[in-house]
């Protein structure tokens, strides 16, 4: 477990990007995890960003069970590097009921966790954690989407102030889950009509895609200069 990088916290999974080397032992890659926790922890606000629809694209009907078929969106890895650059915390919350329903492993899940963090890696950003929902709606977890599980998670481990953070989705479970945990939502969508003025639960804006999301979240936060 340890050596993956994967752990089970009450019942979400995590995966940390700045994993302990392998070879080490549990203990010495546990103290690593805490130590990195602890010296980034309460200074750098954070942004919490959904997977499917946000970063990479959504597979109608289906989950990205496959490195293959995990594709970014445009302006994603810029994105996320234009966040990392200015300071910002970016942690991923995403729900992956595949793994629950049998559709793909949790290894599997891993795997293609590993690559696009590498890939976001190579392009200049830094993701510190994602948290995954694994279970299917009947499982009645505490951390499905829109139950704001996951988010309280991250928020227990990096002590961000949730009122001050941006949570960027592209469903409503997205927008309830931010606004349960006490987090301000910023809707993606490209559709013109307002689908989400019948939602009990509504984002604070609605942008097309993940780089305006960030051009938002910058100008909200008086950091829009160069
Ligand atoms: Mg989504
Ligand atoms: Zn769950």
């Amino acid at each position: 477990m340890a050596e993956t990088g994967l752990q089970a916290i009450d019942c979400n999974m995590t995966y940390n990007s700045r994993r302990p080397k392998k070879g080490r032992s549990k203990t010495a890659a546990r103290k690593q995890v805490r130590r990195l926790t602890k010296r980034a922890s309460a200074s750098l606000p954070a942004v919490l960003l959904d997977r499917e629809g946000v970063i990479n694209r959504r597979i109608r009907n289906g989950y990205v069970t496959t490195w293959k078929r995990f594709a970014f969106l445009p302006g994603a890895m810029r994105a996320i590097r234009q966040l990392s650059t200015r300071g910002y915390r970016v942690l991923v919350v995403s729900n992956q009921a595949g793994v629950g329903k049998g559709l793909m492993s949790l290894q599997t899940l891993e795997e293609i966790t590993r690559r696009f963090l590498s890939q976001v890696e190579r392009a200049g950003g830094s993701i510190s954690r994602v948290y995954y929902c694994t279970h299917r709606a009947e499982d009645d977890c505490i951390c499905r989407k829109p139950k704001p599980g996951l988010l309280l998670n991250a928020q227990a481990e990096f002590h961000f102030d949730p009122a001050r953070t941006f949570m960027v989705g592209d469903t409503e479970s997205d927008i309830t889950a931010a606004t349960r945990a006490g987090c301000k939502a910023i809707l993606v969508s490209k559709s013109r009509k307002a689908i989400w003025h019948a939602w009990a639960h509504k984002p604070v804006t609605v942008v097309p895609d993940i780089l305006t999301a960030v051009a938002y979240i910058f100008a909200q936060s008086g950091g829009s200069r160069k």
